[in-house]
C-alpha cells in the first residue's frame, strides 16, 4: 500500500494499493469495453455528458480544493486559480469548440476535380494518462478531459505522491451515464511501466525529463505513441526599456507561486546591464514581502527540498550571492523553504542549467538583448519563456529568437491559463501539445477520405492504359506546374521541357530507352 500524507502536518490522508500488471490489464480491458459505446457517441452527446461532469466538479469544488491543499501543501489561492479555474476554463473551451474542431473537414483535392477530399477525426481508443504531483488536479484533468472530448476512454495513473486528488478527479466522471470512461490505477513507477506496456493506444505523460525518456523508450517497444509534457528551466529577459516594476512583480510571482514547483516557473532572469541594479533592488524589496506559509505554500515532495538545497550550495560555492532566503524558515514545518533570490550566477552552476522546482529566483547580468537571448537559449529545455520590453520591434525579435514552446510578453505563466493556446515544449521539454485544437488532434486519429464524384464505371487513368494520356499528362504537367506564365503556355502548346534538363541527363531514368541507348554507345566506344 502507498500512504498519502499531508506534507505540512504528516497526517495520513489515505492509502492506495500499488497495482500490478494484472490489475492494470483489467483496468485497460474495462476501459476498452467502455470505449465501445463512448467512441460511438456524436460530439454533441459527448458534450452533454461532459457538462454533467463539469457540474459535478463545480458541485464538489470546495472539497476538491481542500483535498488539493492538504495533499500538496499549496495555498488555497494557488489551488483555486491554477487547479480549478484553469480546468474549468479548458472544459468550457472544449464544450464551445470541440464540435467545430472535430467536425469532418473538406479539403482541396488539387487538380483532381473529380474527387472529393475530406479529413475525419476519430478517437484513438484507450488513452493512458500518467500525471505528476505538482498540479495533481489540473495536470490530471487536462489530458483526461481532452481525451474524453476526442472520444477516447482513459486509464489514469496519478502520481503516487498525490493519489487522493487523482481519485477525486476520476470520481467526477462517475456522474455521467458512462461511469467507466475513466479508470484509475494507483501506484508508482512499476504501475506506470505496466500502463505504458499494457497496450493502450496513446500515453500522455506529464513529469520529469528522466522519466519521460524511460516512458518513450518503453513505448517504442510496442510502437505506442506518446505525448510528453516534461520539465523546464524557463528564462525571463528584462530589456532596457522594460517596465521594471511589472517585470520585478512578475519575476517574484512567476518564481514563487506554488513554491516554485511549476514546470513553467521563472527560474532564470537575464537583465541587461543598464537596468540590472535597479531591477535587482525592486525584486529584493518585493520578494522580502512574500511570506512562506501565507502567500507561498510548502514544498510537496521531500526529495525536492534536497535538490533545491544542493543547487543553492553548488551556486554559492562557485561565487553566487544569496540576496534573500536560502534556508528553511523558522517556526514552520520542515517542508517550507524561504523564497530565495540569487545574484552573481552563471551557467557553470547547476542552478542555472538544471530544473530547480523550488522557490528560487536567479538573476544574471547580461550586456544586451543579444547576450540575453543567447543565454536564454543555452539550455537543454525549451518549455516557456518571457520577455519584458515596451518595444514591438524588440518583442518580435526576441519572440522569434527564443527556443521555447510558449513566450509571454510583459507577463509570465499566463499562457497555460489560455485554453485556446497550444501548450508544450521543444528540446528536452517534451513532444506534442496539450490545449487548443492541437490538444484534441493529438488524441484523435485523422482519417483521410477521398471520394469519387463522377459516377463513371471506370476512371480514365485505370486499366487499360491509354497512350493519349501519356502525351496529355506530359503537356499538363508542363502547363500546370511551371512557375513562369510564358513557360506554362509553351508547355501547354508543345509539352516542352527545358533543353538544359535533357542535356544534363536529368530526363533519362534507369531502364528507359535513352539509358539503354547510352549504355550501348558507351560499350561501343570502349570497344567491348
Ligand atoms: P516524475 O517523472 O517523477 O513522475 C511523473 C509520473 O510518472 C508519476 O505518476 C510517476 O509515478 C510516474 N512514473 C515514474 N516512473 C515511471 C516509469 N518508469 N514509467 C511510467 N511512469 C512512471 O515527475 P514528478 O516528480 O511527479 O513531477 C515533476 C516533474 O514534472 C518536473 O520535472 C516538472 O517540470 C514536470 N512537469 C511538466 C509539466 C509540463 O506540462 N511540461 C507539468 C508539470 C510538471
Amino acid at each position: 500500500m502507498i500512504e498519502s500524507r499531508d506534507p505540512i502536518t504528516s497526517e495520513l490522508l489515505g492509502q492506495v494499493p500499488e497495482m500490478d500488471a494484472g490489475q492494470v490489464a483489467s483496468a485497460i480491458a474495462r476501459s476498452r469495453e467502455a470505449s465501445r459505446s463512448w467512441s460511438q457517441l456524436s460530439i454533441d452527446k459527448r458534450c452533454q455528458q461532459m457538462r454533467l461532469a463539469a457540474d459535478t466538479m463545480l458541485d464538489s469544488a470546495d472539497e476538491i480544493v481542500d483535498l488539493i491543499c492538504r495533499e500538496t501543501g499549496k495555498t488555497r489561492v494557488d489551488a483555486w486559480t491554477s487547479e480549478l479555474l484553469v480546468t474549468a476554463e479548458l472544459i468550457d473551451y472544449y464544450l464551445k469548440h470541440a464540435g467545430r474542431v472535430l467536425a469532418p473537414r473538406r479539403v482541396t483535392s488539387g487538380t483532381l476535380k473529380t474527387k472529393r477530399a475530406s479529413k475525419h477525426y476519430a478517437p484513438l481508443g484507450v488513452v493512458g494518462v500518467i500525471s505528476p504531483w505538482n498540479y495533481p488536479f489540473s495536470l490530471t484533468m487536462t489530458p483526461v478531459v481532452t481525451a474524453l472530448f476526442a472520444g477516447n476512454t482513459v486509464v489514469l495513473k496519478p502520481s503516487e505522491v498525490t493519489p487522493m486528488v487523482g481519485l477525486a478527479a476520476a470520481r467526477i466522471f462517475e456522474a455521467t451515464a458512462y461511469p467507466d470512461i475513466v479508470q484509475v490505477v494507483t501506484g508508482g513507477s512499476s504501475t506506470g511501466r505496466c500502463l505504458v506496456a499494457g497496450g493502450v493506444d496513446k500515453i500522455v505523460f506529464t513529469g520529469s525529463v528522466s522519466t519521460g525518456r524511460l516512458v518513450a523508450i518503453a513505448a517504442a517497444e510496442t510502437l505506442t505513441p506518446v505525448l510528453l509534457e516534461l520539465g523546464g528551466k524557463d528564462p525571463m529577459i528584462v530589456c532596457e526599456d522594460a517596465d521594471l516594476d511589472r517585470a520585478a512583480n512578475a519575476a517574484v510571482w512567476g518564481a514563487f507561486t506554488n513554491a516554485g514547483q511549476t514546470c513553467i516557473s521563472v527560474e532564470r532572469v537575464y537583465a541587461v546591464a543598464s537596468v540590472y541594479e535597479d531591477f535587482v533592488k525592486r525584486v529584493a524589496a518585493k520578494a522580502a514581502r512574500v511570506r512562506p506559509g501565507k502567500q507561498v505554500g510548502s514544498m510537496t515532495f521531500p526529495p525536492q527540498l534536497d535538490v533545491v538545497k544542493r543547487q543553492i550550495d553548488d551556486a554559492v560555492r562557485k561565487g553566487a550571492k544569496v540576496l534573500l532566503g536560502g534556508e528553511r524558515p523558522a517556526g514552520l514545518s520542515e517542508m517550507f523553504f524561504e523564497p530565495t533570490v540569487l545574484v552573481d550566477v552563471d551557467h557553470t552552476m547547476s542552478i542555472m542549467t538544471e530544473e530547480t522546482f523550488g522557490p528560487v529566483l536567479c538573476i544574471m547580468k547580461v550586456a544586451d538583448d543579444a547576450e540575453a537571448l543567447a543565454a536564454a537559449n543555452d539550455s537543454p529545455y525549451g518549455l516557456s519563456a518571457s520577455v519584458f520590453t515596451r518595444s514591438s520591434e524588440r518583442r518580435d525579435r526576441l519572440v522569434r529568437g527564443l527556443a521555447a514552446g510558449s513566450v509571454c510578453v510583459n507577463d509570465c505563466l499566463v499562457n497555460y491559463a489560455i485554453p485556446s493556446l497550444p501548450f508544450g515544449g521543444v528540446k528536452k521539454s517534451g513532444i506534442g501539445r496539450a490545449h487548443g485544437p492541437e490538444g484534441l488532434y493529438e488524441l484523435s486519429m485523422v482519417k483521410a477520405v477521398a471520394e469519387d464524384v463522377t459516377g463513371l464505371s471506370s476512371d480514365p487513368l485505370w486499366f487499360p492504359p491509354r497512350r493519349v494520356f501519356e502525351a496529355l499528362t506530359r503537356r499538363f504537367i508542363q502547363a500546370r506546374y511551371r512557375t513562369k506564365p510564358g513557360a506554362r503556355l509553351a508547355g501547354l502548346l508543345s509539352g516542352h521541357q527545358s533543353r538544359n534538363a535533357a542535356d544534363r541527363g536529368l530526363t533519362t531514368l534507369p531502364g528507359t530507352r535513352a539509358t539503354a541507348a547510352r549504355a550501348s554507345d558507351d560499350a561501343a566506344s570502349r570497344g567491348s
